[in-house]
């Protein structure tokens, strides 16, 4: 099963109807598919379809609800978003959490990303029949998105999320070794190797020095090929010098 097969974009009673056609190639972009309209303004017209460039067959299988409520009816989550939401602080989430819900619940069934209005946003009623309720942080003082722009951006936080599990999953399935890591050992080992080799070469003269090589090479997080390589040219410099 295809998660992102799960989610529903549910788009409220949508008075422009090239902002379902903007909708849907949105969607399509982040790989969503499945587009649900309640009471449409305007049908789905020439307007919709320009504005959707490719994504015509998300168009073309936009299911058409008369009510919100028959519109969200099998689903198991159903998220809400708005503009103004600020004072819902309980189940007010953002999109990066959004995103990783929606994923994690799709696992289990169907899941609703609602959008309201293009003037007025979704009802109170309406937002009272969503779970959570996803407000996009936008500038306090001029805060509305447009509706294609508020659906690209729920649904690209739809796809990081599931792009993390493909990767784990990705991970755990080809068995790759896991990436090894030196002992402190192996590294003090290599730290005083460096110290020794470059205070002979004059070039370490003091404790800061080294201090400071030590906190680089930490922060690197070196994997053990990569300290084998470093402690080879440690190598090579001495094998010249006794040449
Ligand atoms: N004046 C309306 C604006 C509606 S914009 C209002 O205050 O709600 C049309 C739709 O885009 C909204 O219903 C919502 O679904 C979405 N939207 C716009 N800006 C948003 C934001 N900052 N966060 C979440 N959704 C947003």
């Amino acid at each position: 099963m295809n998660l992102l097969d799960q989610i529903q974009i549910i788009l409220v009673e949508t008075s422009h109807s090239g902002n379902i056609g903007s909708a849907a190639r949105a969607m399509k972009t982040m790989g969503l598919t499945n587009l649900r309209l309640v009471s449409p303004k305007q049908a789905i017209d020439e307007q919709a379809e320009a504005l959707s460039a490719g994504a015509k067959d998300v168009l073309d299988n936009a299911q058409i609800f008369e009510t919100f409520e028959q519109a969200i009816a099998d689903c198991q989550l159903v998220i809400g978003t708005s503009a103004r939401l600020r004072h819902l602080q309980s189940s007010l989430i953002e999109p990066r959490k959004c995103g990783e819900l929606a994923i994690q619940r799709a696992e289990q069934g169907k899941v609703a990303i609602v959008f309201g209005r293009e003037r007025v946003g979704l009802t109170n009623e309406e937002l009272l029949k969503c779970h959570y309720h996803l407000n996009v942080p936008t500038n306090p003082e001029y805060g509305s998105l447009n509706l294609a722009m508020a659906v690209q951006l729920a649904s690209y936080e739809v796809r990081m999320a599931w792009l993390a599990i493909q990767e784990n999953l990705q991970k755990n399935s080809k068995n790759e070794p896991l990436v090894e890591y030196p002992t402190h050992e192996a590294l003090e080992h290599f730290f005083n190797h460096t110290e020794r080799l470059y205070k002979e070469l004059g070039f370490i003269r003091n404790e800061a020095v080294m201090l400071k090589l030590r906190r680089l090479y930490q922060r690197a997080e070196l994997e053990s090929t990569e300290l084998n390589l470093l402690r080879g040219m440690l190598t090579a410099v001495e094998k010249y010098k006794v040449q």
